[in-house]
């Protein structure tokens, strides 16, 4: 008997093991309303195609992995995995009773839903090894005192028996927590790092990396304009108030041009004090009120440490009409139009074309 309930529990933890993998494979989060009930669903039934599971004495392990999802996916994943077992019981098992499916798979499904965190589903957050004990504790008790109710009178090896059973499902049910959480703790390390990746650690803004292959990828599809823009003697400001407090500067205006910006154009630091933009805006007197609202809202910032000073940026603008463009020849004329509003005087924005360029002083 003994060795059932270990088989079953060691069968338990190589599928779930398996169904993992799977998940993270098959890129399953997205479609988690159906893979998740599917998974849960076969994993139960290969449970129940072990001998001595299905009106046995180990029917108790194929509620498991419906505990599962309902712990990480909550009632509605939980129910619908209920479904697939219970059609094979129905189909394979001799007098399948629907008290046996109340009783095995209905039960773990309400139960464990009861102890489902939100935060839980989108792997962000452990499942806490408590819920999992008192989840057991709630099912190992009834189940005991129903059996005890049925059985009156029965035999003190029997609720040994009984015993033996709740500690092993309730360490396969530990066992899967933390199996569960592991791969968690490696998702989430992977998601971190391709978010460090990406961002610029010092402003939070994205980095020139990935802000060219989102240009690259715009630029074959649609006419857009690039704006480079760099703040106005930073080199002084940093000799005046220090590396540290240039930094701090330089977090303000990445929020400033972050909040700033239309809200499907895009904001990156491209290195140093320079920031670069993408808009779909490519109309000259749009795109040259845009600018003036981007120096406005700079010059307009009180630094919070520093009262006094007074911070604007210049910009330098390029727009690509025809999809298809050189991104690159793009960028390296919005760059000449920025050099174009330097020289003219700083906190301006600067048109590029190929005659004379067109600078709009910042009203
Ligand atoms: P202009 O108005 O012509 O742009 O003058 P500027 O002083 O802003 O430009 P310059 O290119 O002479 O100096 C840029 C300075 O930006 C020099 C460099 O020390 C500073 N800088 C670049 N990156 C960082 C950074 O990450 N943090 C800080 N604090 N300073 C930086
Ligand atoms: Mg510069
Ligand atoms: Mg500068």
């Amino acid at each position: 008997m003994s060795l059932i309930a270990f088989t079953n529990a060691c069968i338990l933890i190589a599928i779930s093991y398996v169904a993992l993998k799977l998940k993270n494979r098959l890129f399953m989060e997205r479609f988690e309303l159906w893979s998740a009930p599917l998974l849960t669903g076969v994993a139960c039934i290969i449970m129940m195609m072990q001998p001595h599971t299905v009106n046995g004495f180990a029917a108790v392990f194929y509620g498991v992995p419906v505990i599962m999802a309902g712990l990480r996916f909550g009632g509605i994943v939980a129910i619908l995995s209920t479904l697939l077992p219970a059609l094979y019981m129905y189909q394979f098992t001799e007098s399948p009773t629907l008290l046996q499916i109340v009783q095995d798979l209905m039960a773990p499904a309400i139960a464990s839903s009861l102890f489902h965190r939100k935060e839980s589903a989108s792997g962000y957050v452990n499942i806490p090894f408590l819920d999992g004990l008192k989840l057991c504790m709630l099912l190992g008790s009834v189940r005991i005192l129903y059996n005890g109710y049925m059985q009156a009178g029965a035999a003190l090896a029997l609720y040994i028996d009984e015993l033996f059973l709740f500690i092993i499902f309730t360490l396969v049910v530990t066992i899967l927590i933390a199996m569960y959480n592991d791969d968690n703790r490696s998702l989430n390390l992977q998601r971190r790092l391709e978010l460090q990746a990406n961002q610029d650690g010092l402003t939070g803004l994205p980095n020139l990396r990935s802000f060219m292959t989102i240009a690259q990828n715009t630029v074959k599809l649609r006419p857009l304009s690039i704006m480079m823009i760099d703040i106005d003697n930073f080199k002084r400001f940093n000799d005046t108030y220090g590396h540290m407090q240039g930094d701090r500067l330089l977090c303000e205006v990445g929020q400033i041009l972050r909040t700033t910006i239309n809200e499907h154009d895009y904001a990156a630091r491209y290195g140093g004090e320079e920031f670069i933009v993408l808009s779909h805006i490519t109309d000259d007197v749009e795109l040259s009120v845009y600018a003036q609202k981007l120096c406005k809202a700079v010059e307009s910032h009180r630094s919070s440490s520093l009262e006094e000073t007074n911070i604007t940026i210049s910009i330098g603008i390029s727009i690509s009409i025809r999809p298809q463009i050189d991104l690159l020849r793009i960028i390296s004329e919005a760059d000449e139009a920025l050099y174009s509003s330097k020289h003219n005087g700083k906190n301006r924005s600067t048109l590029y074309s190929s005659m004379p360029l067109i600078t709009s002083k910042n009203a």
